[in-house]
């Protein structure tokens, strides 16, 4: 039921297709319906539209968080099962990592609650969209758009989905891709066998405001510090 590295390797944009050309061939609309407003992580296994790592339990700054989800409108927040920014966050702050879908679903539901939004509820192991305990991505969306939930369109790669426009600045959206790159390279991810002809994606969605020779700029730390391992190739919604 889960797409196989078999089946990756086997998918045009693994074998030499541009993404520009792929997105003739294919319907992409669909993947840009309307999002829910409701914030999810940028796991792979937790697709929606509007995405923040661990749905926002990283932020240093609470105040700064609530701003940002004023600014953007949003209605609500979910909190998900497996979460590696909740077992991060857990482990920063002291909690035995055993606990991290509880800490990380008690602290979402607090986000919310402080923010006047709906806590929309936990995403169980069974209902992610990738292994329990693995992930499958092998791409990594910068999305400016707000709404691009990629599994709404079976052709196109499973990603990690990080929201550009939620910031103003590009440091924490930055920071998110380097959180999903160290993820798909890591124990947890594809790891190793992303190579120089099979690579990771890094795709800028990029929408008026945010161009996407901008957004590439952006993610030129990722590229420096892959090199081959991942290709950068985006597109204009
Ligand atoms: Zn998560």
């Amino acid at each position: 039921m889960y797409e196989t590295w078999e089946e990756i390797e086997a998918h045009p944009l693994q074998n030499g297709m541009a993404l520009e050309h792929f997105l003739e061939t294919i319907d992409v609309a669909p993947a840009f319906a309307p999002s829910d407003g409701i914030v999810r992580c940028i796991d792979e296994g937790t697709p929606g539209g509007v995405h923040l790592a661990g749905s926002g339990i990283l932020f240093e700054n609470e105040d700064e968080l609530i701003e940002l989800l004023h600014q953007n409108q949003i209605k609500g927040l979910m909190s998900h099962s497996n979460c590696g920014a909740a077992k991060l966050s857990a482990k920063q702050n002291g909690w035995p990592i055993a606990d991290a879908d509880q800490y990380g679903a008690y602290h979402v539901q607090a986000i919310a609650q402080k923010a006047g939004l709906n806590y929309a509820g936990h995403i169980e192991i069974d209902k992610l969209t990738r292994p329990a305990h693995q992930h499958t991505a092998w791409a990594a969306y910068y999305d400016t758009t707000g709404t691009f939930n990629p599994l709404k369109v079976p052709e196109l790669p499973l990603g990690f989905g990080i929201t550009r426009s939620l910031h103003t600045a590009a440091d924490q959206p930055l920071s998110e891709m380097k959180i999903a790159t160290q993820i798909a390279f890591g124990d947890h991810g594809w790891g190793k066998k992303f190579t120089h002809k099979k690579q990771l994606l890094l795709i800028p969605i990029a929408s008026p405001g945010f161009s996407l020779p901008m957004l590439i700029k952006e993610l030129a730390p990722l590229k420096e510090k892959y090199r081959e391992l991942v290709r950068i190739e985006g597109f204009t919604i």
